[in-house]
């Protein structure tokens, strides 16, 4: 999962990412702790952050291949012409569930 957060630095306030291997809010307490404290990428100063704070993002890099590809599948198969009909369901069958996946982890906050 790619999380996103701001840093809390007031000069820069820039947007930051970082990846996990979690894909809730449980799991990534254990991951990571309760706290992250990472470096600005922009400023390069610590920002200290809850993790209910952080927000998921769907993974535009696997909706991004799921497009090529559907058109590599497309290339191939055209010959059977009801196939790109088929092969157009992929990405947005993709896209729906890094959507899922990102809302979902943005809805379940852990307590404390
Ligand atoms: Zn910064």
């Amino acid at each position: 999962m790619k999380l996103h957060y701001y840093c809390s630095s007031k000069s820069c306030g820039k947007l930051n990412s970082m990846k996990v291997k979690s894909n809730n809010r449980f799991d990534l307490k254990m991951e990571i702790g309760k706290e992250i404290n990472q470096r600005c990428k922009h400023c390069g100063n610590h920002t200290k952050k809850h993790i209910n704070r952080l927000r998921a993002e769907p993974n535009y890099t696997i909706i991004i291949g799921g497009v090529i590809l559907a058109g590599i599948l497309t290339l191939f198969l055209w010959d059977f012409g009801f196939i790109s009909t088929l092969t157009s369901t992929i990405p947005i069958a993709i896209w729906v569930n890094e959507n899922k996946k990102a809302s979902a982890f943005n809805k379940i906050l852990i307590r404390d």
